[in-house]
């Protein structure tokens, strides 16, 4: 029975980002926003900002009635995204990163003789001072040693900014009986209010049931996992297997053109195409959607194409049957457009090619990949790709490569 996991999230990170980068700012209440317009809203702010009543999703009008002073600075996602990856190089000097939970958390596994409580926090003390020293001296950290990842992240959660939390199997259940059902991760509003119909009103009494209560109330084996979490057992949640790999994008005014959705179309298939041969599958299907603009005051049904790929790892496979099912889609002006691969075989099953061609295709798309990791992901790309760079967003649970350059400074190259 020891400490297993070390989460670490970063406190207000975008903010302080930017109060990293500027001295302006530090010390300054500071509002993160994608867009500088009243009706917009706060994505990040200080702790300067936090103690004047502004919060995450506050809009602006409301922040600067509340906080006069807030400096409301554009968000910068891909300067988050350089910080996000030097964060991780830093950390790795001290543990090795296990989950990569979102741009500003991740958690690291404790080898055996790192896990008695003075040595484990002996080192979340050396990296958070690492940080600090070699990542950015305004940036802080929170961070929580526990037997399992939830526990952690609680302890994590526990003490901000900058704190530094144990919670051991002899802390349990005591440590968090002062949480609220919410405070735990994975409990929202849905769940606490199935949890209060089932007469579990604190987590005091959820750690007070019994097993088949929880998973009664869960309604399967999750429950039974809160049970063992709760007590600072680990387990496993047996991965599923993914069935598809798709992304989908909002056209902006300027790209909603036959020309401009097609390049959109193709990134995102190429995209698509990258992520999947990341994570080893071999798509069977290729499925295209494009839903149009309003006609007349009313949407025209979405339109939705599916191809059969056989088993395809390629970009130029996929990008071919996508230029077969673009042009069937009806003449309408494209507002969202949707590329997913579907019907994913998992490469111990999947049938490799036959025919040294396709083979040399999949060689080729995997290099790209490589060098796409390395130089930036518009590193190099499709010719017909080209001026159809689509904004970079951060998404929940995963961290896109940081660009490195932009397609002039690199002098991208154009392939396929
Ligand atoms: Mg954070």
């Amino acid at each position: 029975m020891a400490l297993r996991l070390l989460f670490l999230d970063m406190n207000a990170y975008f903010a302080s980002v930017e109060q990293q980068d500027n001295p302006d700012l530090r010390g300054r209440p500071v509002g993160v926003v994608p867009v500088d317009v009243d009706s917009s809203c706060c994505i990040a702010c200080s702790y300067e900002a936090r103690a004047a009543g502004v919060r995450t999703g506050t809009r602006v009008s409301e922040a600067r009635r509340r906080c006069p002073g807030i400096a409301l600075v554009r968000a910068r996602p891909e300067r988050y995204i350089e910080i996000h990856h030097r964060i991780v190089a830093t950390v790795e000097k001290h543990l090795p990163v296990e989950t990569v939970h979102s741009v500003d958390e991740m958690s690291c596994r404790l080898m055996r003789n790192e896990r008695e409580p003075a040595d484990a926090v002996a080192i979340a003390r050396r990296m958070k001072q690492a940080i600090y020293d070699g990542v950015g001296g305004h940036l802080r950290c929170s961070v929580g040693l526990a037997p399992n990842v939830l526990l952690a992240k609680v302890a994590c959660e526990m003490h901000k900014p900058d704190g530094l939390t144990v919670i051991d199997h002899g802390d349990l259940p005591g440590a968090l009986h002062h949480l609220a059902l919410r405070d735990l991760p994975g409990i929202a509003r849905r769940m606490e209010a199935r949890l209060r119909a089932a007469g579990v009103e604190t987590v005091a009494d959820l750690c007070a049931r019994p097993k088949a209560d929880l998973r009664r109330i869960w309604g399967g084996i999750v429950g039974e996992r809160w049970w063992h979490w709760l007590r600072g057992d680990e387990t496993y949640l047996a991965p599923t297997r993914r069935r598809c790999v798709g992304h989908e994008h909002v056209l902006p005014p300027h790209l909603r053109t036959d020309h401009g959705a097609w390049g959109v179309a193709l990134h995102l298939a190429c995209r698509a195409a990258m992520r999947m041969r990341k994570l080893r599958y071999w798509a069977t299907h290729l499925h295209l959607f494009v839903r149009p603009m309003k006609e007349n005051g009313v949407f025209p049904p979405l339109w939705e194409g599916k191809a059969r790929l056989g088993s395809v790892q390629d970009t130029p496979a996929i990008v071919e049957k996508l230029r077969t099912l673009w042009a069937q889609r009806p003449p309408r002006r494209p507002m969202i457009v949707g590329v997913s691969l579907t019907g994913l075989i998992p490469d111990r099953s999947a049938t490799r090619p036959l025919f040294p061609g396709e083979r040399r295709r999949v060689e080729l798309s995997r290099a790209v990949d490589t060098i796409n990791e390395r130089h930036g992901p518009n590193a190099v790309y499709f010719g017909s790709m080209h001026g159809m760079a689509v904004p970079l967003r951060i998404p929940f649970g995963g961290v896109p490569e940081v660009p490195r350059a932009t397609h002039a400074d690199l002098g991208s190259t154009a392939a396929g």
